[in-house]
């Protein structure tokens, strides 16, 4: 409420409508401006975000859009939130910045709840997942992330890069074992694959890796980056498999439910590595985004939002088998909780950033998970409306671009297909 007046104030908004909008030569001169200015590494939407609540973002020119992307698994208590905004301001007043040469509480806190909470005796604050999982045992600070991940897309450019990387297939046990020795020191590793196209580690895989780690006294470190804090329908999606406890988790994406923040999280084996001086990151622990984050951790591990997930995690799931007999464009829907992955079917394959960005001109905001799968990571606390008006959304997006490419298909192969 407070906030509404303060937009109503400022002349520009209120919550659920745009009061005044921007003039399309103001938003056409941003758009210009940040393809101008910025290195071109990014390929953003031609729109410009102003403002959002809940699972609902508007742009400069009023249009509204349903979020089921949360920003990559990062705003899993969706915009606006009024604990954690308040929260900020508190915070932001009282002290927003130290460094690691001095404690501030909210850190302190933070690492203590974090502890409580899970296996992890000790913990490490920065402010991203590369960070983090550069934390967990590597040296440097971004390239060994690179190197990390097996997708040959991500290295390329980048040579020569770290040694001593090995990759197998996710879900292939047998190609693990082929690859894991006395002279592993870790395997990393995410319970569900987000970017990999949302693939779920099959039932028995982790337990397997995590024996097969102790065996070689090796670390099993998870990358729970996106995965984890609820997203998965428990806290960790590890936790999916009964009694795997890894050495090191790496978390960040939502972990301050939107303000950059990252953490490594140690369990005993490996609490006393990192001695002073050995790695640092300058905001790392934060005040400002530990004082958020532990609300963040509070919400997250309640009942009510579990539930909600598990809930929602269902009605998105159905939507989405809905769709794929509707639209015949889903092959597979995959993935846990509210981390779901729809699998486009052959004659798709390779799609995806088209239908993401037909969805987006029928107002709703969802993801790709390479080109063949459209991922959906929406806020955790989303509304049953909010739900439903997103899907209707996806669905009459997917229905143009069905009849689109009808359109285009002459009347004879379409017969073939
Ligand atoms: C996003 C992501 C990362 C990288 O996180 P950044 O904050 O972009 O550095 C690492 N691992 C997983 C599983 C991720 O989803």
């Amino acid at each position: 409420m407070e906030f509404e007046a303060r937009c109503e104030r400022s002349g520009h908004l209120t919550f659920g409508r745009s009061i005044l909008k921007d003039s399309p030569e103001k938003t056409d001169a941003l758009l210009e401006s940040g393809k101008e200015h910025y290195l071109p590494n990014y390929a953003p939407a031609p729109m410009v975000l102003d403002h959002g609540k809940g699972a609902r973002l508007w742009d400069t020119q009023g249009k509204e859009y349903v979020d089921l992307g949360a920003g990559i698994s990062v705003t899993a208590l969706g915009h606006g939130d009024e604990e954690l905004v308040g929260i900020l301001a508190e915070q932001g007043a009282r002290l927003w910045h130290v460094s690691n040469l001095y404690f501030s509480e909210p850190a302190i806190r933070l690492a203590e709840e974090l502890c409580a909470a899970t296996f992890a005796e000790r913990v490490f604050f920065c402010n991203s997942g590369a960070e983090a999982n550069e934390a967990a045992g590597f040296h440097g600070r971004t390239l060994a992330t690179v190197t990390a991940t097996a997708q040959p897309k991500y290295h390329q450019g980048f040579e020569p890069l770290p040694g001593g990387f090995r990759y197998a297939d996710y879900n292939d046990m047998d190609a693990l074992e082929a690859e894991i020795g006395d002279r592993t020191c870790a395997v990393l590793v995410e319970p569900i694959q987000g970017e990999g196209g949302v693939v779920p580690a099959a039932p028995g895989f982790l337990a397997q890796i995590a024996r097969c780690c102790r065996r070689h006294q090796a670390l099993l470190i998870f990358d729970e980056v996106q995965s984890g804090l609820g997203r998965s329908g428990r806290f960790f999606a590890h936790q999916w498999e009964e009694g795997v406890v890894p050495d090191v988790v790496t978390i960040a994406k939502s972990m301050a439910g939107g303000l950059p923040m990252g953490a490594m999280l140690v369990g005993p084996e490996a609490a006393d590595t990192l001695q002073p001086g050995s790695h640092g990151s300058t905001f790392g622990g934060n005040p400002v985004a530990a004082a958020v984050a532990r609300a963040v951790l509070r919400r997250v591990r309640s009942k009510e939002l579990i539930a909600n997930v598990e809930r929602q995690g269902e009605r998105l799931r159905a939507r989405l088998l809905a769709l794929h007999n509707e639209s015949g464009m889903i092959e597979e829907v995959r993935g846990k909780g509210l981390m779901l992955g729809a699998v486009l079917r052959k004659e798709w394959a390779g799609r995806a950033g088209e239908l993401v960005d037909h969805c987006r001109r029928h107002g709703v905001l969802v993801l790709q998970a390479g080109p063949d799968v459209l991922r959906f990571l929406p806020p955790l606390n989303i509304l049953d409306e909010e739900l439903d008006e997103g899907m209707d959304r996806v669905a009459a997006a997917l229905a143009e671009a069905a009849a689109e490419a009808a359109a285009d298909t002459p009347a004879d192969s379409a017969a073939v297909r």
